[in-house]
């Protein structure tokens, strides 16, 4: 039973049971309504408490049904609020743990609420591209009083029961609980259980502060602050269109226009990209042959080895989550090297008030080092972070392979070499797996979890455990070169090159992949990275694969020295310490010179190319590396590939991902730019072939994502 019905004296009892959050789906609904209508009708029954067993009052919308029939079955969200309102004995919502979504809009239509200290409180709808659907937009300005109801609805984001509870004037919660939420849920029901008429939050007023202040006017400068913070995502206007709603119409007509803001919502690609996205992040912990019962190895203490730019900003995470750290080096200098920046870091956070002092302390008193590695031999996990070169993950690996204690997980951070070849180092390549972080470690949200031949199960499952632990999204890849991300970015890098032969500048394909929305164009992404690593990367594959066109441009910029920021020179110019990319005039000329090499005739203009090409060039050719990705296994599933570039290389969120985004824009649509790229000489006909995967959708009428 999702809800269960209890009588206590004068007053019914409803708890909602419905694990884990009680998320407020069909069955759910249908078990409140049938016991208010029980309640109804019971004469023994002078008052109702609603609560929520477990972990929370109620978590809102049960994730599960979104977007199937079951999510508008009756009773809807919108009818179980009406009927839990008209009710005819006085309804009390007994608020605890976490009362979110739709938990909230029913907790508004109740007569009464009691809240416990610490509750969090939220109508996160806009997260996902909407706005609270079943009166919330309504009911909680006028509850609480506009400004901070505004805030709560536009921003999504929780905000603590005692704190609401101070708001002046504030009607949401009529008490809090000082002891046992539910014993004085059930004192203060039968204390109101004769009074009429029932209060109900429609008849009251939704208020600005101060009444001096004039709505519209009001209204108008919240339009303009949400209109600049939420450029991409229309839900937020909408949102406070809706509250405005509450302000200036009747109830029922505030409800109407909550309604047609919603649907008009549902079918925004914003929202069903930010709803893709919210599924893909579950999505990427569950791998198809590892059950969720998989028995996990435990991580307690963990070992780093190597102090550098990764292996610091790595031992940051585990040190974030309190799990102790040693990180081992060859030399002392370079452990003191790597252990300075990390103090520098937390030193950083500390002075912009984002890391507690004592905080500090306690993370900086988990870490400690080594230059020996029987200091490491009890650590549960090891993370490899050396210079990537097979000899030196040879030596390291035959090193952790003699000394670990049994069971111990050994992880490679390797970003290029063979997890495999690796694994085949140890007598035991079942605890060996690849976990590739990106840099800044510490910051980036991504972590490819490199699965080898021969990683055991339970391997897999506690590194994805971990990464929940230290909040990364975790995203399986098969072993390949470069596995799911880079191997992709390869591809849009070979189209901007294709780009720069044609005579576009890398400012211009730059402008028109941040327009696009792109964190970083693809040169000054270049820039950042340093762009020797691709050189060198070129160099070994291109020579391996001759058959495999790429531009050389991006060579002859590294020849020249241009490596990027740290050289103050790279696709642009630098000044001394600072990272604003001017446009060069060394690399406009060398271009020049690049393509008169082609044999272009560059005394006269090149094609004028248009954003929307540059960009389909750009993002197609993720899409059909991706395809092949999903073909060979390397990449689970499509979702997958749009969490590695959503969380991983900047890709726009409320574009959802490659994958989302090649949907939205309509696989044969796709294919059929692939063709017409394929005809422009200046391109690669191969290039643009497209992968069996997505011919077969095209013909199939499929999409990667459905
Ligand atoms: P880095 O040069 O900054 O650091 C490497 C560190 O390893 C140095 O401090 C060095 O002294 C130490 N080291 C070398 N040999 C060692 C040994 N035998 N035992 C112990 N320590 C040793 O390099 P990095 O950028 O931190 O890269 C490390 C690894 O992470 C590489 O495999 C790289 O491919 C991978 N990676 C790098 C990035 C990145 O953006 N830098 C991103 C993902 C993965």
């Amino acid at each position: 039973m999702t809800a269960s019905y209890q009588v206590r004296g004068p007053v019914a009892v409803i708890t909602l049971n419905n694990p884990p959050v009680n998320g407020m789906g069909f069955a759910t609904r249908k078990a409140i309504a049938s016991a208010i209508e029980q309640a109804e009708s019971d004469a023994a029954v002078q008052a109702i408490v609603i609560t929520g067993a477990g972990a929370a009052f109620s978590g809102g919308a049960d994730i599960k049904e979104f977007g199937s029939p079951k999510a508008l079955a009756e009773p809807n969200l919108l009818s179980l609020v009406l009927l839990v309102e008209a009710c005819a004995k006085p309804v009390v919502a007994a608020i605890h743990s976490v009362c979110m979504g739709g938990g909230l809009e029913l907790a508004l239509a109740c007569h009464y609420r009691i809240a416990a200290v610490g509750t969090k409180v939220a109508l996160p709808e806009v997260k996902l591209g909407l706005l609270p659907g079943a009166g919330g937009t309504q009911r909680l300005p006028r509850a609480l009083g506009v400004e901070p109801a505004l805030n709560m609805i536009v921003s999504g984001e929780p905000v603590l029961s005692e704190l609401l509870a101070q708001v002046p004037g504030q009607q949401l919660f009529h008490r809090m609980a000082q002891g046992d939420l539910l014993e004085e849920a059930l004192a203060f029901a039968a204390e109101v259980a004769p009074q009429r008429p029932l209060p109900r939050v429609r008849d009251l007023k939704a208020r600005l502060t101060d009444a001096k202040v004039d709505p519209q006017a009001y209204f108008q400068f919240a339009r303009n602050m949400v209109g600049a913070q939420s450029r991409n995502f229309p839900a937020p206007l909408r949102c406070l269109e809706a509250v405005a709603a509450a302000v200036t119409m009747k109830f029922d007509d505030g409800i109407r226009a909550e309604r047609e803001g919603f649907a008009a919502l549902m079918m925004t690609p914003e929202s069903k990209a930010l709803r893709h996205a919210f599924f893909a992040e579950r999505a990427t912990s569950k791998i198809a042959d590892v059950p969720s019962d998989t028995p996990l190895r435990k991580i307690e203490r963990v070992a780093v080895i190597g102090a550098g730019t990764m292996g610091g900003g790595i031992s940051m995470n585990f040190l974030n989550a309190g799990i102790p750290v040693i990180i081992l080096e060859t030399k002392q200098e370079a452990l003191d090297r790597g252990l300075a920046t990390i103090r520098k870091n937390y030193e950083a956070q500390v002075k912009k008030g984002k890391l507690k002092e004592d905080k500090f302390q306690q993370r900086m008193g988990l870490l400690s080092s080594t230059l020996n590695y029987a200091d490491i031999a009890q650590a549960d996990l090891v993370i490899e972070a050396v210079f990537e070169e097979m000899s030196v993950k040879e030596a390291v690996f035959k090193q952790l392979d003699a000394v670990m204690k049994p069971g111990a997980i050994l992880a490679s951070n390797t970003s290029t070499l063979d997890i495999n070849t690796i694994a085949q180092f140890t007598q035991r390549p079942q605890d060996v797996v690849g976990l590739h972080f990106f840099s800044p470690a510490h910051v980036m949200k991504l972590l490819e979890v490199v699965r080898g031949a021969a990683t055991g199960k339970d391997v897999l499952a506690t590194v994805m455990a971990m990464a929940k632990k230290i909040r990364k999204t975790a995203v399986v890849s098969g072993v390949c070169d470069g596995f799911i991300g880079n191997r992709m970015i390869e591809q849009y890098f070979r189209q901007a090159g294709f780009l720069l032969d044609e005579g576009c500048s890398p400012e211009q394909v730059d402008r028109a992949a941040e327009k696009f929305g792109f964190a970083m164009g693809p040169f000054r992404m270049g820039d950042l990275a340093g762009n020797d690593i691709g050189w060198s990367i070129r160099k070994r594959r291109y020579v391996e694969k001759p058959e495999l066109r790429y531009s050389a441009s991006a060579d002859c910029l590294c020849e020249l020295g241009r490596y990027g920021q740290k050289t103050q020179a790279g696709w642009y110019d630098y000044q001394t310490g600072q990272r604003d990319a001017m446009p060069s005039p060394v690399v406009a000329e060398m271009l020049l010179k690049h393509r008169a090499s082609l044999g272009q005739d560059v005394t006269v203009a090149p094609r004028q190319i248009r954003d929307e090409e540059i960009v389909q060039r750009l993002v197609y050719a993720l899409v059909n590396e991706a395809a092949h990705l999903l073909e060979e296994g390397i990449a689970q599933r499509a979702s997958d590939v749009d969490m590695v570039y959503l969380t991983g290389y900047g890709f726009p969120l409320w574009r959802g991902g490659p994958m989302c985004y090649a949907d939205t824009m309509g696989l044969f649509n796709v294919v059929q730019a692939m063709k017409r790229f394929a005809k422009n000489p200046m391109d690669d006909a191969k290039f643009w072939e497209p992968a069996p995967l997505l011919a077969r959708l095209v013909a199939e009428g499929g999409t990667f994502t459905a």
